[in-house]
C-alpha cells in the first residue's frame, strides 16, 4: 500500500531531479520556446516541498492537491496549470484514503492525464507533456518502472513530431527534430515514482 509518506517522497524525488535536470529542460526549451522551462519548475518544485514540509499532509490525496495548487500559483506559463490539474485531479481522484493500492495510482493518475488533455486540448502526437504521460498511463498498470521506461520512450519520441500546441506550435516544422521540453520533464516526475517505491524499501508498488 502506498502512504502519504511514500506520496510525500515521489513530489521531493521529483523536486530533486528537475533540480538537477533544470538547465537541460531550459536549453530544450530554448530551442523551441522561451527558455523558462526549467526555471518554471524549479521554482515550482521548491515551492512543492516548502509547503509539504510545513503542512505535512496525512493522505495521499492531500498531498498531491496540495503540490498540484503550489504549481498553479508559482510555475505560470503553460506548464504550471498543466502540471497543477494534474497532481491536483490526480490528488482529488485519490479520495480520503489513508493508504491506496499501485492500481488506485494508476487509475487517479490516469483520470490527472485525462483532465491536461481537456484544459490543453493536446493529443497524442501533438509534441507535448501528453506524449510521456499517456504511454505512462498504459505502463503504470504494470510497475513503476514499467511507467518510467515508457514516459522517457515517449519523451524521446518527441523529437521528429511537428508540435501542435503551445509556444513550440508557433515555430511549425522548424519544431522538428527537438525533444519537447514538457515531456521531457513528465518523463522526470513518472521516474520519481520509480524512486519513491525503492526508496520506501517495500516495492510496494512495482
Ligand atoms: P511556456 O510554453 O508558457 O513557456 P513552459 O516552458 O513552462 O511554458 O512549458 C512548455 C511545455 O508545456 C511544452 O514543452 C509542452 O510539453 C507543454 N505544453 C504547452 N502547451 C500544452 C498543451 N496545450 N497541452 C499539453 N502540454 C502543453
Ligand atoms: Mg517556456
Amino acid at each position: 500500500m502506498l502512504d502519504a509518506d511514500f506520496f510525500h517522497r515521489w513530489m521531493i524525488a521529483t523536486a530533486a531531479a528537475v533540480d538537477r535536470e533544470a538547465d537541460r529542460l531550459t536549453e530544450l526549451d530554448s530551442a523551441i520556446g522561451d527558455a523558462d522551462h526549467g526555471t518554471n519548475l524549479k521554482r515550482g518544485f521548491a515551492s512543492v516541498t516548502a509547503a509539504l514540509e510545513k503542512e505535512a499532509p496525512q493522505t495521499p490525496g492531500v498531498v498531491l492537491t496540495l503540490a498540484g495548487r503550489q504549481l498553479v500559483s508559482t510555475v505560470g506559463g503553460a506548464s504550471g496549470p498543466l502540471y497543477g490539474t494534474l497532481l491536483r485531479r490526480t490528488g482529488k481522484s485519490l479520495g480520503e484514503a489513508s493508504e491506496v493500492t499501485a492500481a488506485q495510482l494508476a487509475e487517479a493518475f490516469g483520470a490527472g492525464v485525462a483532465a491536461v488533455g481537456q484544459l490543453g486540448g493536446a493529443q497524442a502526437g501533438d509534441k507535448t507533456m501528453l506524449d510521456a504521460l499517456l504511454p505512462a498511463v498504459d505502463a503504470l498498470g504494470v510497475s513503476f518502472s514499467a511507467a518510467r521506461d515508457a514516459a522517457d520512450a515517449g519523451a524521446l519520441a518527441t523529437v521528429p513530431l511537428l508540435a501542435r500546441k503551445g509556444r513550440a506550435s508557433y515555430l511549425g516544422e522548424r519544431s522538428i527534430g527537438h525533444q519537447d521540453p514538457g515531456a521531457t520533464s513528465a518523463a522526470l516526475l513518472v521516474a520519481a515514482l520509480a524512486e519513491a517505491d525503492t526508496a520506501g524499501g517495500e516495492g510496494s508498488g512495482s
